[in-house]
């Protein structure tokens, strides 16, 4: 985050996508830009490649989807060439929709050194920034990963290989991070020691990938080898590939990206998140049960809301339907203030009035954040004729703010904070009936242990320091 700024809000500075392949003897710009593409929707305000040619690195970034970025006409082969790649998509964050500042990346020095692509937050820079104003390093208005890419090009100013700079330097970040730095030779992947954001190594052909999601790897024809571990610093050079530990990593998914972020023709963990979105449904419905509730119909909300409608129409026994379609040229909207929110949300998700009017429908939603979501899709059916709505919800209350890189907003402004009883939670929606999943339903959705996740959201328990904001968070919901 840029130090003016670092007391506002946390640099809500994303779940972005990272893909970065060495393609020895072809271009590897065409692999990245289509993994980039897979990785979409980690972020669409804009991307970012690098490549090497060997002897030069070369950049381009726009505004944007990828594809809109590097257009089939894109003239690679004079402005991106080589066998050595790496890019970035990034997320909107609440402050670039605000100053209209888009940070985007791989960020490189300006001597070409080294190319950086980050997904992650660093919570805590104060550490990072010492170093830096200590060894004489600008880094002031720098966010998070320029200051890591500054530190890492510091030391191979000095002398240092890339993956010597890298490791020298990783003690001093404080948060999460799952980045590839890229030299004229080689791509380097360092996961933070909790591995909170995902990373994946693929291979085809003798030659290796780094994903941030193995839906990227999958429609690529690459298949997965193995996760970064957390801790670990990968080193990709030509077609080899060897590891070293930087840190005893203990793995701590954030655990949102099995609920929200990650496709579902991704796994994390070994688990297939649809087959987990899945499982969330199927608890709810039996959680719900308790309820008595009855319904027409289950509706899920596109995308992320309908692996879980499917689990609970099956389990409840109740038809599931297609209700609302997805118009997939919006993007996500999770952005915005709430006028342009609403707005988007009515472009972006049209309902079926034919499959709705005069229905007791129960409708899915992978989480409530902020509400502002929930507000206007319950207000849209509504209009569109549905009597009774039940809003259920196959994740537990969100009571606790991110600093790990997920833009989530300050305390205050997330729903179940705000509004601490069902019944207010209730009447602030609009719904006959509102139910989140329990906390261990979602834990044994998941089939692997609690201890593999962060739950910060959840629980306030935060497995990274996160410095300074200690003293903002509210802790009496634990
Ligand atoms: P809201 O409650 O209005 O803040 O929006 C919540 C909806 O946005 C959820 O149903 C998800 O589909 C999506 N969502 C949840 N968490 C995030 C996040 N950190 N970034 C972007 N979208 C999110």
């Amino acid at each position: 985050m840029s130090k003016e700024n670092s007391l506002l809000l946390p640099e809500l500075r994303e779940k972005c996508g990272v893909f970065g392949m060495i393609t020895p003897g072809e271009d590897a710009f065409p692999y990245v830009r289509l993994g980039l593409a897979n990785l979409q929707h980690r972020g669409q305000t804009g991307s970012g490649i690098a490549t090497s040619d060997g002897s030069h690195l070369h950049h381009k970034s726009g505004e944007g989807y990828v594809m809109q970025t590097f257009q089939d006409d894109f003239d690679y082969r004079t402005n991106l060439p080589g066998e050595i790649a790496e890019g970035h998509t990034s997320y909107p964050t609440s402050r670039a929709s605000k100053d209209k500042r888009v940070h985007l990346q791989p960020v490189m020095d300006e001597g070409g050194l080294v190319a950086f692509a980050h997904n992650g937050n660093l919570a805590d820079t104060s550490k990072l920034e010492r170093f830096m104003d200590k060894k004489g390093i600008p880094n002031n208005g720098y966010n998070d990963s320029e200051m890591m890419q500054a530190g890492v090009a510091y030391e191979m100013k000095k002398g240092a290989p890339l993956e010597e700079a890298v490791a020298k330097m990783t003690p001093h970040f404080t948060g999460s991070y799952s980045a590839l730095f890229m030299d004229k030779s080689k791509i380097v992947a360092i996961r933070d020691p909790r591995g909170i954001r995902p990373l994946s190594i693929g291979s085809q052909n003798g030659s290796y990938a780094f994903s941030s999601e193995t839906c990227a790897f999958s429609s690529l024809g690459i298949s997965h080898v193995r996760d970064v571990s957390p801790g670990e610093m990968v080193i990709l050079d030509g077609n080899r590939i060897r590891s070293e530990i930087l840190e005893k990593g203990k793995q701590k998914l954030d655990i949102f990206e099995l609920i929200y972020f990650a496709r579902p023709d991704s796994e994390l963990l070994g688990q297939s998140v649809k087959m987990v979105r899945e499982r969330l449904g199927i608890n709810l419905a039996r959680e719900m049960k308790a309820k008595n509730i009855d319904a027409d119909i289950v509706i899920g909300v596109p995308n992320s809301g309908i692996p879980s409608a499917i689990g609970f129409a099956h389990e409840a026994d109740i038809k599931y339907d297609e209700a609302i379609i997805k118009n997939l040229y919006v993007g996500r909207t999770f952005i915005g203030d709430d006028e342009t929110r609403e707005a988007n949300i009515n472009l972006k998700l049209n309902p079926i009035r034919a499959a709705l009017q005069d229905k007791d429908v129960i409708v899915v939603d992978d989480s409530i954040v902020r509400g502002k979501t929930s507000i206007a899709l319950v207000k849209m059916l509504r209009r569109n004729g549905v009597r009774r709505l039940h809003l259920a919800i196959p994740s537990p209350e969100v009571l606790y703010p991110d600093f790990y890189g997920i833009d989530t907003p300050r305390q205050e402004e997330l729903f179940a904070y705000m509004h601490k009883t069902p019944k207010e939670r209730e009447l602030a929606l609009g719904v006959d009936s509102l139910t989140y999943l329990s906390y261990q339903g979602m834990i044994d959705a998941t089939g692997l242990s609690e201890k593999m996740f962060s739950t910060s959201a959840f629980t306030g328990k935060y497995p990274i320091d996160i410095g300074k904001w200690k003293s903002k968070v509210d802790w009496s919901q634990r």
